[in-house]
């Protein structure tokens, strides 16, 4: 595959940068620059060539003491090299400082979220400015070496609006000329004001941050334990500082549990939390000042769960960022994998300590394995999942499943194999060894091979540079006589490469659900094949494999029969085992289906399922793991019966309610509505999680018991997540008056931001054709904005998960039509949209051929120069069928 960059176009610049003074006066349609770049030479020069994007350079200078004796230079912009050319005075040697005064003009996009652009501005306020600069966005706003090694100080001046809130940039008001930390009025013109920031912690440009705007704040501290406090701030909508108690709340908690954690001490006097409108990502980092889209930084009555625990995990990850990524900056895009594994994992264990630490790896191990966007299905196209890449057409690309998700698992066996305290000893010499300055995926194995004694090749080989990942199968025989287990591991893989280094975990566990005494061991399996051997040993009942997904990759158990299955998921201790025990079995129970369209789901299944609806033991959040019944398969084999997933789950959904099932479904949910409410976050979550798996069973009723029941649990749902969840378990339905109750639901929902958030994930969900003319109708609103990607993908996301409609002639239609429209306003979100398509060779043979023609339709229409990472994608795609 070829790519626009390689890790050879990230050399080191022949200049150093080491300060920039920055002066940028925001007005209603753009933003004018004046500043000087302050660079040490790394080789001889004549010229100096800087990044810039879509600036109006209107003079390049030397500087001199005083302003007007400043003498121009000559340059010339270079657009489709995004450089700006200036010609030197005189050669200047190696070492010898540069510096260069530049003006300049940026007029911000309301859709191209780079740069400094135009964010949703409040009423009767000035124009609300926002700054995202990762991973090139600075040369949007002044001519910069825009590289993550780039790292400078920086003293910026703010100059806007008066009647802003907030002018604010990186580092601590300069207390000389704003003694109170406040703007001062504009000598002269008192209709607009000024403020100064120094930042003295060397930066790199990609977490600059610009902002202009009118934000309401709340204001708070926390302390360390010796004392030492650090103001805090968030920035909200007008109106809205209420919504920001929880989150300030979970602010204080995380600061707090990661300086216990990690020994960090955050360096400067404010971090401050910006609520946004728009923007591709969650939230950015940058440095002391995270920016976070609305609907994700605050918490009111209309806030679903799901954003309840992303809230959590969203806050400790821009935080961690400053330790992680500021501190210690990644050499290259090419390292971007090294911030965000350390922080993912960093924010995985926050999560653990507030949720309950099984259902949250239940949710990571779904991250895993979703379709679209998860890793292994993007390793399953065999072009994709390399943590370390070759290349890519935009550093976009690079946020994505692998980097997210597959390269915090790697740091989670890497922690196994060497043991944690090894593990945090390495990554607090990498931290220190670090600091305040740049650091690669070598220098960090480096200080892993250090602290542990051990060569990291073969691990680092297989895990970061090749795609691809590791089939375990396994195997155990007893010998009673001998009292012997032998457990018998082979590992297969995807991708090309070689043998992957893993830790696998297990126990031998007895038929009452206790680990037999010295079975429970964790070991290295670096080879193609392995066995092990414990003696003196009762007969096992079961045995429990790969525990909390401990490895990467797939875990088959040959040994394991269905009775054993049964057996593990009524009694290992392990929950997120037991819930894989229960998927094993589904999936069993798919593949008769499958074979025997008039088949239903079998006795022992049935059975084990009713066991669980009447089982009130189990934690809530367990519990509901267990009763639902996704769509998708863990066995891979099944993957590619995408068309059928829908079927094949109402059968088994119809079948649990045959037979006094309904009732039994009933009395549950009666049992649960009886519980007396909780106050305690997590258990109210894990509970309607729960509630929400008795829903999906009630939707595939065709009752009118079941229809009535809905509609009463719709009219009576207090919280927004229970409501929004009925509202899908009824759209999902048969029931006669799923249209108009959507429509007043509709009504009433949109009222609110979050509540229409949450409406528009419910559109898409409708397992019939009338999806379409749904999805259209809500893209007519007004309130609807394709540029606006919180509310973009709401809509649109639960419409490529819907495999009931997706691949119809219709869906695949809709499709073309939608990444079309998608990709010219936002190329990272159309490549989500696109994402469900990267299996397609799998297909059926008739689905691949409608799947191939709408993938080469999508990329006739898009040009790689306006959309290079889209058309860089369907191209590859593309190319998967060639190679067949
Ligand atoms: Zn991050």
């Amino acid at each position: 595959m070829s790519y626009l960059y390689a890790r050879s176009d990230f050399r080191l610049p022949p200049v150093q940068l080491t300060h920039i003074d920055l002066r940028l006066s925001f007005f209603e349609s753009h933003v004018d620059s004046a500043g000087t770049l302050t660079m040490t030479a790394r080789h001889p020069l004549r010229t100096l060539e800087l990044d810039a994007c879509d600036l109006e350079v209107t003079e390049v200078a030397l500087p001199a003491a005083d302003a007007s004796s400043a003498a121009p230079l000559r340059f010339m912009p270079d657009p489709p090299r995004r450089k700006l050319l200036i010609e030197l005075p005189a050669p200047v040697a190696t070492g010898e400082t540069v510096r260069v005064s530049v003006r300049c003009r940026c007029r911000p996009s309301d859709s191209r979220l780079e740069g400094i652009y135009r964010d949703t501005t409040p009423p009767f306020a000035p124009q609300q400015y926002i700054s995202q600069c990762q991973q090139w966005g600075f040369q949007r706003i002044f001519p910069v070496i825009d590289d993550c090694t780039a790292k400078c100080t920086f003293r910026t001046t703010l100059e806007g609006d008066a009647r802003y809130t907030h002018l604010i940039s990186n580092g601590d008001v300069d207390r000389d000329a704003h003694p109170d930390g406040r703007p001062s009025p504009v000598p002269g013109n008192p209709a607009r004001k000024v403020i100064t920031y120094v930042n003295r912690v060397p930066m790199a440009p990609y977490l600059f941050l610009a902002c202009a705007g009118t934000w309401e704040v709340l204001a708070d501290e926390v302390r360390y334990p010796d004392g030492r406090r650090i103001a805090l701030e968030y920035l909200v909508p007008h109106g809205k500082r209420d919504s920001a108690r929880i989150p300030m709340e979970i602010l204080k908690r995380s600061i707090l549990w990661q300086h216990a954690a990690t020994g960090y001490v955050y360096p400067f006097e404010t971090y401050r939390t910006l609520c946004m409108e728009k923007s591709n990502y969650g939230g950015m980092e940058n440095v002391g000042n995270t920016t976070i889209i609305t609907e994700a930084a605050l918490i009111d009555k209309d806030t679903v769960d799901a954003r309840l625990i992303y809230a959590h995990g969203v806050i400790v990850h821009e935080y961690e960022h400053n330790h992680c990524g500021s501190g210690v900056t990644m050499e290259s895009p090419f390292d971007m994998w090294l911030n965000e594994a350390y922080t993912v994992d960093i924010e995985r264990h926050f999560t653990a300590s507030v949720f309950n630490p099984a259902f949250m790896r239940l949710r990571e191990a779904d991250a895993i394995r979703e379709p679209g966007g998860g890793p292994l299905a993007m390793e399953d196209t065999g072009a994709f999942g390399q943590i370390v890449r070759d290349g890519f057409n935009d550093p976009d690309e690079l946020v994505d499943g692998v980097t997210y998700v597959k390269a915090p698992e790697v740091l989670n066996m890497l922690r196994q194999l060497l043991g944690t305290h090894v593990y945090d000893a390495a990554a607090r010499l990498y931290f220190s060894r670090h600091d305040g300055g740049n650091a690669n995926t070598a220098q960090f194995l480096a200080c892993f091979e250090e602290v542990s004694g051990e060569s990291l090749d073969a691990f680092s080989r297989e895990w970061l540079f090749s795609a691809g990942y590791p089939q375990v199968t396994a195997r155990y025989d007893y010998d009673a006589e001998r009292r012997e287990l032998h457990l018998h591991l082979a590992q297969t893989r995807t991708g090309r490469g070689g043998v992957f280094t893993l830790p696998f975990s297990f126990a031998a566990v007895d038929a009452r659900g206790n680990d037999i005494p010295g079975s429970v061991q964790t070991v290295r399996f670096d080879t193609p094949e392995a066995e092990i051997v414990l003696a003196d040993l009762d007969e096992p009942a079961f045995l429990s494999l790969n525990r909390d997904a401990g490895f990467y990759g797939t875990c088959t158990d040959l040994s394991a029969t269905p009775q054993q299955l049964v057996r593990q998921v009524r009694g290992d201790s392990n929950l997120f085992n037991r819930v894989e025990a229960m998927r094993r079995l589904t999936d069993l129970e798919r593949r008769r289906l499958l074979a025997d369209p008039l088949a239903t789901a079998s006795e022992p299944w049935l059975d084990l399922y009713r066991h669980l609806l009447l089982n009130t033991l189990l934690p809530d959040g367990i519990r509901g793991y267990l009763l639902k019944i996704d769509e998708l398969p863990l066995d891979r084999a099944l993957l590619p019966y995408v068309r059928e997933s829908f079927t094949l789950r109402q059968r088994l959904l119809r079948a649990v309610l045959s037979g006094g099932g309904e009732t039994a479904v009933f009395n549950a949910l009666h049992t649960l509505e009886g519980r007396p409410a909780t106050l305690d976050l997590p258990a109210a979550i894990e509970r309607r999680s729960l509630k929400n798996a008795l829903l999906n069973l009630l939707s595939a009723s065709g009752t009118v018991g079941a229809h009535l029941a809905l509609e009463e649990m719709l009219a009576g749902a207090v919280n927004i997540t229970d409501r929004l969840n009925t509202l899908t378990a009824i759209w999902q339905s048969r029931h006669g008056d799923r249209h108009a109750i959507l429509a007043r639901e509709g009504e009433r929902l949109r009222q609110t931001p979050g509540g229409y958030l949450g409406y528009l994930q419910v559109v898409g969900q409708s397992p019939r054709p009338d999806v379409f003319d749904a999805v259209a109708a809500e893209e007519r609103r007004p309130s609807f904005s394709l540029s606006h990607p919180g509310i973009s993908r709401a809509l649109y996301l639960p419409l490529i998960r819907n495999n009931a409609q997706l691949w119809t002639e219709r869906g695949l239609a809709w499709l073309t039509q939608t990444v079309i429209a998608y990709a010219q306003v936002s190329e990272y979100n159309a490549l989500r949209l696109i994402a469900p398509c990267q299996a397609w060779q799998s297909f059926a043979p008739d689905l691949r051929d409608a799947v191939g023609a709408a993938l080469r339709d999508m990329r006739a229409a898009l040009s790689p120069s306006k959309c290079p990472s889209v058309a860089g994608r369907l191209d590859a795609y593309l190319a998967m069928g060639e190679r067949e």
